[in-house]
């Protein structure tokens, strides 16, 4: 048996969330809306009607680019893309692949704690078709409400090896999109979308194997598992001593393979022109019409990786969490607005700190928990941040036990209500006075003469026991710490 080494670049494609379509005014928020009702005469491709470009789609293609350290191109021209689909009715799509508005730039990865910095052939920009439905009686229809929303097309240097790099590549690419605030980029609703070349090769060649493309992923973990069977199926036949076709084959998750579709088509056959109705796109200071780079440069956000390290350094987190709660910009946001409610009453950094790293523990394990529970993100849950605050300040002072706490965030991630409200309404407290746990702790030692008698004659077990019978007459709320202490240090003196 052979050893290969895999080859695989990616081909995404990002839809933006810009107000109006790429070349007409038409909503571009296809996904709520009826059929073929968010559509103007430019997208339905009716003769004689002008596209006219989306200048924030191209800042924000240039954004993307600037935030992946790439070249942003002096001047780029859109150009037709000839092919016959029902679903374009102009019979070709415009896009800038062959002079695009970016060139090159990475994305560093983190695989398992090795990072590897992914390289970037280029991005364009392009419009999307629209969708055929196909009805059960035979019959297909045509939905134009996507015909023309702007795509990103970022297309990867072959620089990826495994199936699990390239799930966390696109895992990567997510979090930049949505720091970035320019696409939902979900994959379940096909605003993410991603195509896969794999090619296979033996380790000291350095030709590149014949590539096969493969579709209909709209999952992390389809891409991960696509790619891992891809490589086994490449790698039988070559040890079969057979040959490899370049083709297109479409993911089938139930059956959990890659299905043959169609032999790949050369570029050449799209017939590549520049659209005569659009003149070239620059970025020369001085240009009429220019795309103004500082103005992009200005509105660069804190990207996934500096906001990690921040998290890391400002708060005291520790990696892990810094990566969790940073990657997604809503967690994020979610987790500094709670603390910026704490500050109110722990300005100390040290004592920030502190509730920083309680926080992020609560955010990590209890608050996603119970979102996976039910399957929700964030941005869904009930609890308002100025709860949140409101709880860990109780944990905090004391004022509830940590099994009191987790009954309140229970009813308050169920019913949204505050935290405060719930400790009142269910009569929670901690007793933490020692004061008064000892005046409880001597009426137990009182009731008990032959189990203190036990402890004194070494039962470490009767000790136990006594701790057990504070807690009953306290009904939970006496802090046990306190608990512990009060009554050894009462055990101790009474020798
Ligand atoms: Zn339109």
């Amino acid at each position: 048996m052979q050893e290969y080494e895999a080859v695989i670049g990616l081909e995404i494609h990002a839809q933006l969330k810009t107000r109006s379509k790429m070349f007409c005014g038409s909503d571009n928020h296809s996904i709520e809306a009826d059929p073929n009702t968010n559509v103007c005469p430019v997208c339905m491709g009716f003769p004689g009607t002008l596209p006219v470009p989306n200048r924030q789609a191209i800042e924000w293609t240039m954004l993307l680019g600037m935030a992946l350290e790439a070249k942003i191109a002096e001047e780029f021209n859109f150009e037709r893309k000839n092919y016959f689909y029902p679903d374009l009715p102009k019979a070709y799509q415009i896009s800038s692949a062959t002079n695009p508005p970016v060139i090159g730039g990475g994305l560093k990865i983190d695989v398992n704690g090795a990072e590897r910095e992914i390289h970037l052939h280029h991005i364009h920009l392009e419009e999307d078709a629209g969708k055929l439905v196909h009805a059960k009686n035979g019959t297909s229809l045509v939905d134009l409400n996507r015909a023309g929303t702007p795509l990103v097309e970022m297309v990867t240097e072959p620089d990826l090896r495994s199936g699990a790099e390239a799930r966390v590549f696109m895992q990567t690419l997510r979090s930049l999109l949505r720091h970035l605030q320019i696409s939902d980029a979900n994959m379940e609703q096909g605003n993410l979308r991603c195509d896969v070349n794999i090619s296979l090769r033996k380790y000291d060649e350095k030709k590149l194997g014949a590539k096969v493309e493969v579709k209909n992923m709209n999952s992390f973990k389809m891409i991960e598992r696509a790619v891992n069977y891809e490589i086994e199926r490449q790698s039988d036949l070559l040890n079969d001593g057979k040959k490899i076709y370049q083709e297109t084959r479409g993911w089938d998750d139930s059956k959990g393979k890659t299905l043959g579709q169609r032999s790949k088509e050369e570029a050449h056959d799209y017939r590549y022109f520049p659209e005569p109705d659009i003149p070239p796109i620059t970025t020369r200071k001085g240009d009429e019409n220019a795309i103004d780079l500082e103005k992009i440069k200005s509105m660069m956000p804190e990207l996934p990786w500096e906001k990690k390290a921040r998290f890391a350094l400002e708060y005291g987190l520790n990696k892990k969490d810094a990566n969790y709660l940073a990657d997604d910009l809503d967690m994020a946001n979610y987790f500094e607005k709670t603390l910026e409610h704490i500050g109110e009453t722990a300005k100390n950094s040290e004592i920030m700190k502190n509730y920083a790293i309680r926080l992020a523990n609560w955010m990590t394990s209890e608050l996603a928990g119970k979102m996976n529970e039910i399957s929700i993100g964030i941005s869904e849950i009930k609890i308002e941040p100025e709860n949140m605050a409101e709880l860990m300040a109780s944990i905090e002072k004391g004022a509830i036990s940590g099994k009191q706490a987790k009954q309140v965030f229970a009813e308050m991630f169920k019913t949204g209500k505050s935290c405060y409200g719930i400790i009142e309404e269910r009569g929670m407290k901690q007793i933490t006075d020692t004061g008064e746990i000892g005046k409880i702790i001597d009426d137990v030692l009182e009731a008990n003469p032959k189990v203190v008698e036990d402890y004194k004659s070494g039962k470490e077990k009767a000790f136990g026991f006594l701790v057990g019978q504070v807690m009953a007459k306290t009904r939970g709320q006496a802090n046990p710490k306190a608990v512990n202490e009060t009554l050894a240090r009462k055990l101790g003196n009474s020798n």
